[in-house]
Parts: structure tokens; sequence; C-alpha cells
């Protein structure tokens, strides 16, 4: 995906920046070496009687710092969950830092409320452990020193964090915890789900009103709209989260093969590009073609912009399969796989249309936006 850097890689799962973050980051380097710092450092020479001399650079050298220890903090907040998840037998995709903090891309939902439960927790008590670790660190240090002020602001902003994240709206994480006892006791996974969306979208709704009540009255309005961007952010993926396990709950039990169509548009892979278009099939609206042999094999996919490109004296002898391009192995289905497997594919590899594939035969194709129009089986 583009505007995003895959940093580095541990046992298989991605950790990347998005180029929101730079924003975010810069935000955090700045305020820290331009007022965090020397208004703790101000305060606590005011209260102790002590002082200290820092620069210029020393300050933005320890903005620096701070700032990439708290975007470390988030990180480790995210491998927590991440770790867990992995544990307990969910694959996850990445871990990705972005404007607004971190997420722990997991493969699929958890399948049950206890899973759901640990892989969560264990984010918030990363978050409160690392509190407690900075705050003490911070003890070691001379109250009038850089270390011991950023340190106390780092404890504490990963104590704000673990308290933030366990507010009981989905898709937070006291959210999913509340998400995961509810179902445990009711047994019923959308109605669990949406108590805690609905917790979730008042809570956006709460920030909304807050953040316009900062902005009407005055105070710092980098904040308000901060405020109002997180409220908007929570309210809109509590809403989509419901949508999502509404949609989770329908398709229980649905398997590709009962909703593929077998109309796929294959086109023999040893007929040539001048009988295709003779045929009219290059602007019968298809994008895309899929080329078979004659026992019904896929050779590759006939996309109607090479065709475009061909020059019409070569058109007679170039045989389709030669126009084709080689089929990308993301586009493929199995007739046995989920359809919400299906629809998480199309998610996160930005698929429209799958290839469906039995035995190395092309057996159908289908449309997940189709699917997802019509609605029922
Ligand atoms: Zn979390």
């Amino acid at each position: 995906m583009s505007g995003q850097w895959r940093v580095f890689s541990i046992r298989g799962t991605d950790i990347s920046l998005d180029a929101s973050w730079l924003v975010i980051f810069a935000f955090v380097t700045y305020t820290t070496a331009t007022s965090i710092i020397p208004v703790r450092l101000a305060n606590e020479s005011f209260r102790s009687s002590g002082a200290v001399e820092a620069s210029e650079l020393t300050l933005w050298l320890a903005g620096l710092v701070t700032s990439l220890l708290f975007f470390t903090s988030i990180l480790l907040h995210e491998a927590a969950h991440a770790v867990v998840a992995v544990r307990t037998g969910i694959p996850v995709r990445r871990i990705r830092l972005f404007i607004f903090g971190g997420v722990a891309e997991i493969g699929s939902e958890p399948s049950r409320p206890g899973q759901e439960f640990v892989i969560t927790i264990v984010g918030p008590l990363t978050s409160a452990a690392l509190g407690g670790l900075f705050i003490v660190l911070a003890g070691n240090f001379p109250a009038v020193s850089i270390p011991h002020v950023t340190m106390t602001w780092l404890g504490q902003m990963n104590l704000v964090l673990a308290v933030f994240n366990m507010l009981p709206g989905f898709p937070l994480d006291g959210g999913r915890i509340l998400r995961s006892m509810v179902w445990a006791f009711s047994g019923n996974f959308l109605r669990a789900t949406g108590i805690a969306s609905f917790i979730g979208s008042a809570l956006g709704v709460a920030l909304i009103v807050y953040g316009l009540a900062q902005l009407f009255m005055q105070a710092s309005s980098v904040q308000s709209i901060w405020t109002l961007l997180i409220g908007w952010l929570l309210w809109s993926s509590a809403r989509g989260g419901y949508k999502d396990a509404k949609r989770r709950e329908r398709f229980k039990g649905v398997w590709v093969r009962d909703v593929f169509h077998s109309d796929t548009g294959a086109v023999p892979d040893d007929g040539t590009v001048q009988e295709f278009m003779e045929r009219g099939l290059h602007h019968d609206g298809h994008e895309t073609r899929p080329v078979v042999d004659p026992v019904g094999r896929l050779a590759g996919v006939l996309v109607m912009q090479d065709i475009a490109g061909i020059p019409v004296e070569r058109r007679s002898d170039t045989l389709l399969r030669e126009a084709a391009r080689s089929v990308d192995d993301a586009s493929l289905i199995d007739p046995n796989e989920s359809l919400e497997n299906a629809f998480n594919r199309a998610r996160d590899e930005g698929v429209r249309r799958f290839l469906v594939v039995e035995r190395d035969r092309l057996v159908g194709a289908v449309d997940v936006l189709d699917v997802l129009r019509r609605g029922r089986f």
C-alpha cells in the first residue's frame, strides 16, 4: 500500500508506519520539546528551588527521544495484543502506527469470548505496566532534570492510554472486554457487539460534544480538533463494528460454493485476439476475462486495456494466452472457503472478483460486492 513503510518484521508480522504517523510524531516531538519539558522543568525548579540549564538543542533532542519512547510504548501495547492473538491461534497481519495511534490487524475475529478477552486485556495491562515502570524510573533522577520530567510524562501518558482504552465502548479495548463478557454470559455474539458498539458510539458522540464545547469556549483549538477527530473515529468505527458483526452472523455457515456463479466469461487460450474482437468481447463491460486451456485450467487473465494496445496487424496471429497476464494468486479462491474469509480477503487485498478454482480447474467466479448486495442465499 502506498504511503506506508514496512519498518521491520518480527516472525512474519510486519511493523509498518503510515505516512500520517509522521504528522503526529512531529507534533509530539514539537510539543514535548517546546512546551511539556520546559514547562515541567520550570515547575519542578520553582517547587524545589533548584535550577537546570537546558539549551535549545538539548530540549529538542530530549523531545525527540521522548516522542520515540512514547510511540515505542504504543507499539508495545499493540505487540501485546498481537503476541497473544498468535498464541491463541489467530494470525496477525501487521501492526500499524498511524495518526491516531496504533492498531494490531488480526487475521480474523476471535471465535470464543475467552479468546477475545485475553487478546484484549494484555494491551491496557502493558500500558499500565509501562506507566508504572516510567514513574519508578523517574524517581531515580533528581526532580529538576530532563530525565525526571520526561519519564514522569511518559508514565502518565501510558496510564492515560491504559485508562482511555479501558472505556467500555467498542472498538476500544474496554468495549471488546465488555463484549467478551456479555458474549460469554449470553452466548449471543451479535447482542454483545450491539451493546458494546452502542456505548462506543455514545462515547464518540460525547467526545464530539466535548470537543465542540472546547472549541467554542476557546481553550486550545489543536486539542479540541483532536478530541473531535477521536470522537468521530470512535463513533464511526463503533457503527462499523456492529455492521461487521451483523454480516458475520448472516454469513455464518455460508461457503464460496454456495454463492459463486459459473458464468466466468472465460475465453479459450488458443483463440486469437482478432477472433476475440470480432465477437465484440472487448467492449461488453468485462474489464478482465479468464483464459482457459481446453480442459478448463486457468492459463491467464486477459485485461481489456492490454488488448487495445496490440497493433492491428498483429491481432490475427496473437493468441489469447500470449496476450493474457499471468494469474495473481490473490484473485483465486477455493469453493470450500468460507464467505467470511472471502470478504476478509477482498477487503485486505483489494480484490473485487474472485475466480473460483477447484482442483486446478476454473469452475466459477464470485463478485463480493454482488454477494453483499444480494445479501441472501
Ligand atoms: Zn489495545
